[in-house]
């Protein structure tokens, strides 16, 4: 029989961004001795890190932030509709500090491993100041976008001015102005901090592989009038994105998309480009997600859009990708991106005619000329979903490694337990509901599904729960299929898994990252599971009380 309170910890929880914020919050709420270990000096996850000119949401402000605190939902006034990020790390710390909830984190606490201690049913974490810490249960809210992948080129050592990967951008101020910047790479990020600093930088050279589908993000300010009104309708607002696939408040248009008229889908299109944040995406007809026919037409739309926005034709072409339709890869949204190249400051440099050959003490070589910089920016995309797993060497039951169980892809039950690897939960883990959809519903979906199914091991006694195989492989079957109808399962993009930058993530093998079949079928999923007393999950272990903070004990309610 093991003993409970061998463990330093009842629950440790992983990461400190907007998952282990609310998470830490309810096991805070139901008087459980936990704790928040991050590796960063501070909270707030991806918008602690991601501190490059431009970044912000492209969720709605109001439907990005927490919905579990009415007070909170009433304190908070959001200035923007897609809000930057310094307002949103301000937010974080609101919210932590509103809920008293520093006092549970520790930071500058990488978590370099996690082992299963089987005889003891414990987890034994070693942290890099040297600890190792023990607990019941493993929480990981390690994010889904937290390990940044700079590119391998020769000679990066070598430059002598300033590089850096977005996610590392330095705290303090860069200085840009006069300066002759580079940025490689045109995905979401790239797109935000291009648009944002051509106009402050001396020269902006932009190395472009392959262009991305992009479109306005429309943003505007929010008035205190319109906070008030988004107040008194956040009921509604948070009901009307859980009933949607993305999590948002935008809803495919249901009439098909050969029932109407070309004149009318036009006329759609329009409204939409003109229409604030991924309404261009999600509000389009369906087929565009499914239909190659439907794909192109709506991509030659946009492309034309851009024709119009782009002085010089030749580079308006070379900003139309020819290799994937419109949003089959998660859509950027745009600030005046496309007009930053009708700039003299700003110069493309088409790297899949003329690649990069290395970095020099100067700049960058490619196979046409030296270009000579003071800083080149990498916003070079990141070793999606699993790769914050695999930096932590997490070993289950019988020794079994998960990034070797995990090599080609992750299989998962739920998207939040994984068999062989007891008592560790992922509230946002590969395959669950959050990654395709407007990334905190799906969070807080998450966090209040594994923080019930812990009340319920709690109550129960129980000091051991695993997912079963077959339970994980029906799962991930069910993931598997859901990509076959999707023209996103042929995208060269993070949600299949690719990423030229680490090797085994070339194009052409997918990893069945996210769930596609939207959050409100995702819910429903989740919550059968939890009616039939956790179908799917197998427990053991004797009643043993659990270990509060002070001296009280958990009783079963
Ligand atoms: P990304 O979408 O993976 O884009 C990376 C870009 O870098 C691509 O254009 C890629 O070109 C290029 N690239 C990568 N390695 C390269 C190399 N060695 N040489 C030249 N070019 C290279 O990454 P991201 O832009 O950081 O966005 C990732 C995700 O973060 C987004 O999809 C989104 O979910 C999230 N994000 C969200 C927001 C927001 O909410 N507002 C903002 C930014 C990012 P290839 O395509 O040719 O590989």
């Amino acid at each position: 029989m093991s003993d409970r309170t061998k463990s330093d910890y009842e629950v440790i929880v992983i990461g400190a961004g907007v998952a282990g914020i609310y998470q830490i919050k309810l096991l805070a709420d139901l008087g459980v001795n936990a704790t928040v270990l991050e590796a960063a000096g501070d909270l707030g996850g991806t918008w602690y890190a991601n501190r490059y000119p431009g970044a912000r949401f492209d969720s709605e402000s109001y439907t990005y932030g927490f919905s579990f605190s009415k007070e909170l939902l009433d304190e908070w006034h959001w200035s923007e509709r897609f809000s930057g990020q310094p307002e949103n790390l301000r937010y974080l710390n609101y919210v932590a500090d509103k809920f008293d909830l520093r006092k549970y984190m520790q930071f500058n606490c990488k978590v370099e491993a996690a082992h299963f201690d089987e005889a003891n049913e414990l987890w034994r974490l070693k942290i890099s100041d040297g600890r190792e810490l023990t607990c019941r249960f493993v929480i990981m809210a390690i994010g889904l976008l937290s390990i940044p992948t700079p590119p391998q080129y020769k000679g990066i050592e070598s430059f002598k001015g300033r590089a850096f990967h977005t996610f590392n951008w330095p705290h303090e101020p860069v200085e840009m102005a006069g300066k002759k910047v580079a940025v490689v790479g045109t995905g979401a990020t790239g797109i935000q901090v291009i648009a944002e600093i051509a106009d402050k930088v001396g020269e902006l050279t932009v190395f472009q592989r392959r262009p991305n589908w992009s479109a306005p993000l429309n943003n505007g300010p929010i008035s205190e009038a319109e906070m008030a009104d988004l107040r008194a309708r956040y009921g509604e607002i948070f009901a009307k994105c859980a009933r949607t696939p993305g999590g948002f408040e935008h809803e495919p248009d249901r009439r098909g998309f050969y029932e109407v008229s070309r004149e009318e889908r036009v006329a759609l299109w329009d409204r939409l480009y003109d229409s604030p944040g991924f309404a261009i995406w999600l509000r389009n007809f369906r087929e565009i997600f499914t239909d190659e026919k439907a794909n192109a037409e709506f991509s030659e739309y946009v492309a034309d859009r851009i024709r119009r926005r782009v002085k010089d034709p030749v580079i308006a072409e070379k900003l139309i990708p020819r290799d994937h339709g419109f949003g089959v890869q998660r859509v950027p949204m745009e600030t005046h991106y496309f007009e930053v190249y009708n700039r003299d400051n700003v110069r493309l440099v088409d790297i899949s005619e003329t690649p990069i050959e290395r970095l020099t003490e100067t700049g960058i070589r490619t196979t046409d000329r030296d270009y000579d910089l003071d800083i080149i920016v990498f916003a070079t995309g990141f070793d999606a979903i699993t790769g914050p797993f695999d930096r932590i060497d997490i070993e289950g039951a019988a020794g079994v490694k998960l990034r070797d169980k995990w090599f080609d892809g992750p299989s998962t039950f739920l998207g939040m337990l994984v068999e062989g690897f007891p008592n560790l939960l992922m509230p946002s883990g590969p395959q669950s509901g959050s990654a395709s959809t407007n990334y905190p519903r799906g969070i807080e979906t998450g966090v209040n599904w594994c923080t019930n199914l812990l009340k319920y091991i709690w109550e129960r006694g129980y000091t051991r729960a695993e997912a079963t195989l077959a339970a994980q492989q029906r799962w991930t079957e069910h993931v598997t299929k859901m990509y076959s109808s999707m023209l996103m399962r042929k995208a060269k993009s993070w949600f299949t898994g690719y990423n030229s930058n680490l090797p085994g993530h070339e194009h052409g093998k997918i990893r069945y990252f996210v769930y596609n079949g939207g959050a409100p079928k995702y819910v429903s999923n989740i919550n059968q599971v939890a009616e039939k007393g956790y179908e799917g999950i197998v427990f053991s272990g004797s009643a043993m009380p659990i270990r509060r903070h002070g001296t009280e004990r958990f009783k079963a309610r």
